[in-house]
């Protein structure tokens, strides 16, 4: 079985990585003892995943460790708020704070266009140091309450236009079959 390494330590991304990719043994940051901060001061989210993916693979070229790095940038970007919160989804209220992340999404939106999309760049940097980036987005809109399980980030206000539910809802294979991180790893998949 091929290793990868996830340059994460977001159990919800590691898990639905890990299922994605079935067929690969994926560790984590905290597997190869990796716990520097990452500074994730990029633009746009390809520039964020690539930040992650070459920190990592700096680490590992250290350590004399040679795997293939993947890092999941993600964002949800929404119509009415001209994109936002986009790469600030993980700040754009407060630090890591999802449920005040939430809350101000579902304030700033009220009475604009709900209209909304998760965008997924994953990075990979292969053993001889090639990069190159991977997108998938899937659509949806803001609900005015949270639906679901409120564990992961803006699942339960994301209703999809596929699923007829918030992601809150889905169970993981219902959120795999159609996710922006899936679509983004189905076409990486096919360049491993
Ligand atoms: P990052 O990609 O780890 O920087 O995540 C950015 C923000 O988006 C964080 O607030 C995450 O909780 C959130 N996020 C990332 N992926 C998902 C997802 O699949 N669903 C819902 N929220 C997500």
């Amino acid at each position: 079985m091929k290793t990868l390494v996830l340059a994460s330590n977001n159990k919800h991304k590691i898990d639905e990585v890990k299922q994605i990719l079935n067929n690969y043994e994926v560790l984590s940051l905290n597997d190869i003892g990796f716990n520097k901060d990452i500074i994730e001061d990029g633009k746009t989210f390809e520039e964020n995943a690539l930040i992650k993916a070459r920190e990592v693979h700096r680490y590992l070229i250290d350590k004399n460790l040679e795997y293939t790095v993947i890092a999941d940038d993600t964002g949800l970007c929404v119509n009415g708020l001209n994109g936002k919160p986009g790469v600030l989804s993980a700040r754009y209220a407060s630090d890591h704070d999802d449920k005040i992340n939430r809350q101000k999404v579902m304030e700033d939106i009220d009475g604009k266009d709900r209209s909304a999309y998760f965008k997924c760049v994953i990075a990979v940097i292969y053993k001889d140091g090639i990069e190159k980036t991977f997108s998938g987005i899937t659509e949806g809109k803001i609900i005015k309450e949270e639906i679901g399980d409120t564990s992961f980030g803006y699942d339960c206000i994301f209703y999809s236009n596929d699923l007829n539910k918030t992601f809150g809802e889905a169970n993981k294979d219902e959120k795999n079959s159609v996710s922006h991180r899936a679509r983004a790893l189905e076409k990486m998949k096919n360049e491993l």
